[in-house]
């Protein structure tokens, strides 16, 4: 069984990057009530935001999103997981993806990272994801995560975070030992 994982909004908090930006470049704390129902960088004045998405390093220092490192290396100990994650889009965050997988998820061996554009080329069983875009062309089912800009997305099993993603794949697993009886 194969799970491919997302790493922005996901498996990274790409937020609390993002909340230190807009403060810097607006003087002010931002609440993310301000951007409930789509991206922060989609506010009115701060487009500008994305483009530090653009600089070496941006990718490298972000924080694990709470219980990631832990629920991910549960279900590699049960399943084919694969990070699927895009990174051609921004030329820097190659090797900073590559760190911070080295640095904060270790056993991850380098076959199973997947740096790409589309993911639609990508085929499994479950993928696990921010982005309904992502979710729309793959082949198995989609686990979408929530993140402020999916709140309003239908149509997929949604997981809050990352305890539920770890419950979900228990019943899974229980389930599948139930029937095998
Ligand atoms: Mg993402």
């Amino acid at each position: 069984m194969r799970i491919c994982i997302d790493m922005d909004e996901v498996m990274v908090d790409n937020y609390q990057r993002y909340h230190q930006l807009f403060e810097e470049q607006q003087g002010r704390k931002i609440d993310p009530k301000e951007y409930y129902g789509k991206r922060i960088y989609d506010l009115p004045g701060i487009e500008s935001m994305r483009d530090e998405l653009r600089n070496p390093g941006f990718f490298r220092d972000l924080p694990v999103m709470k219980d990631a490192r832990e629920v991910v290396s549960e279900l590699y100990e049960h399943y084919e997981v694969y990070v699927v994650t895009a990174a051609t889009e921004f030329k820097h965050s190659f090797t900073d993806k590559w760190e911070w997988l080295e640095e904060h998820m270790p056993f991850i061996h380098w076959e199973r990272i997947v740096f790409c554009g589309n993911k639609s080329i990508v085929h499994g069983d479950y993928m696990i994801d921010d982005k309904v875009s992502n979710l729309r062309t793959f082949n198995g089912t989609g686990l979408l995560f929530t993140a402020s800009h999916n709140v309003h997305d239908t149509g997929y099993h949604r997981v809050a975070n990352w305890l539920e993603v770890r419950d979900f794949f228990r019943q899974e697993r229980a389930a599948e030992q139930a029937s095998e009886g």
